[in-house]
Formats: C-alpha cells, structure tokens, sequence
C-alpha cells in the first residue's frame, strides 16, 4: 500500500511567527481533537505522511515549532551545487541542516515564472538523490498544451529528461511526484477527478514502462491544482492519486486539517 501524502505548499507566504503559529495550532488539533487523534494513528501506522513546505526564511521556525515527529517539513526549492559562489542559493546540506525532509522540484512557478528548464530540473533531481533529501518532483502541462491534444507529450518530456539516468529502486523508494496541471494551479478550477486520475494513471504507465512494476507500483503520484475541502476526498478516492500538494488551501490550518480528514 502507497503511504498517502497530504503536502501543504506555501509558496512565498507565511512569516517566522505564522508558521510556527501553524504548526502549534495543527498539532494541538492532532492531539486534542477526535479526528485529529485518527490522523495521528494514520501517520503512526504509516497510512499517511503530512508535509509542509514553508519559504527558506521559516523552515527554522517550523522545525522548532514542531513537538512531535508528526509533520514533516519540505524546502520549496534548492540550487544543486553543494556550496560555493552562488549568492542567493540555498543547497541540499543547508536543507538537511535545517531539517528538511523534502524538497519540491520542477513547481510550475520555478519552470514557468523562474524560467529552469529540463536540464537544470535533472541537476536538481540528481543531487537531491544523493543527499538525504528526497525529491517531490512536479510535472504539468499548460492549458495551451492540454487543448492542443499534448498533454502526454508535455508530462513524457518532464519526465523523460528528468528521471533518465535513475533506477528502479530510486524511483519506487524514494521519488514523489506531483502532476500539477498549471492550468489548475491558483485558479480555482480544479482537474475533474476523472482527468486528474487519467493523468497520473498515464505517469504511472511511463513508470511502468521503464522501470518494471515494483518501481511503478511503489511510486507515489500525488495530484496539484486548487485543491480544496471541498473535492479533496474525491481525488484521494482515485487509484493512482496518492496524495495531494495544496496550495491556497494550506494556507489555513482549518482547511487543511479538513483536506487530512478527507485522506482518512
Ligand atoms: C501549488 O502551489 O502547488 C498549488 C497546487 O496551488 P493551489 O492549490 O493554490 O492551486
């Protein structure tokens, strides 16, 4: 069974005191509420991780914040090169030192918005597997590529360029990814659960057809793009969605303590 991961992305929100604030407030939830305490035996048993992915200048307070190993905590991006002369960077050991256990790599807004391209997303992966970071690696396509009947294409390439020079038991162990529709991503509109499922059956395929069935049986696919409450439990419901990275809907402990429940 693929542990479901409920990952909270807060892009470039949420100050040192409101992530700590955060965290305080959802593991008091954890702790003290009747679904909360349900949430704490499924991250106990396995079932479920709970992630969070605040910016570089919170990571700290969040790892401080935490009382408990229940919450994980993710970096929303790194440079590949291990130190040196790259003013503005933050490397893989920074993040391990910080107490990262994941980096997201390859959000549409580092691809689309910050211009990295396919080489520069491979360098990226390739370093975090050597590190003892694992990677969230986020793939999707644009709505121009989607209504021009490209989809497949978009999400082979993404993927093709990035995990080329893996192995099987990298890919099923230790990779994440995400298909985040970029048309999906801060809009509102959500993929339909049958299109959303469609997409990360088709990853699942591509790792299928090149790593073997372990590796695509064991890799956990999660879905992106204005996740809500509201469809959360829908999506989850899908076979190959694995879990989901929330953007403004982790934002507020509330809403993502509801999206947890729905993975329950
Ligand atoms: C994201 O930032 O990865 C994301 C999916 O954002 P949102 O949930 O706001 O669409």
């Amino acid at each position: 069974m693929r542990r479901k991961m409920i990952a909270g992305n807060w892009k470039m929100n949420n100050n040192q005191a409101e992530a700590s604030n955060f965290i305080s407030s959802l593991e008091t939830w954890l702790s003290s509420d009747q679904t909360g305490k349900k949430a704490v035996s499924a991250v106990s048993s396995g079932e479920i991780e709970i992630v969070l992915a605040p910016s570089f200048t919170s990571i700290g307070s969040a790892v401080a914040a935490k009382s408990t190993n229940l919450i994980q905590i993710s970096a929303q991006n790194v440079h590949h090169k291990q130190s040196g002369a790259y003013t503005g960077e933050v490397s893989l050991p920074m993040l391990e030192d910080a107490g990262c256990k994941y980096v997201i790599i390859g959000h549409s807004e580092r691809r689309h918005v910050f211009g990295e391209d396919f080489d520069l997303l491979e360098k990226k992966l390739i370093a975090t597997l050597e590190s003892r970071v694992l990677p969230i690696f986020c793939v999707g396509e644009l709505l121009e590529e989607r209504t021009s009947g490209n989809m497949k294409k978009v999400l082979s390439s993404q993927l093709d360029s990035a995990w080329n020079s893996l192995t099987s038991d990298v890919i099923g162990e230790m990779v994440v990814i995400a298909y985040e529709p970029v048309w999906a991503i801060g809009t509102g509109q959500t993929a339909s659960d049958s299109d959303a499922e469609y997409a990360c059956d088709f990853i699942r395929t591509l790792a299928y057809d090149k790593f073997g069935i372990a590796a695509s049986d064991s890799l956990r696919i999660l879905y992106g793009g204005s996740v809500k409450p509201e469809n959360s439990a829908s999506l989850l419901s899908q076979s190959n969605i694995d879990g989901l990275l929330i953007g403004g809907a982790s934002l507020e402990v509330e809403q993502f303590e509801r999206i947890i429940t729905s993975a329950l």
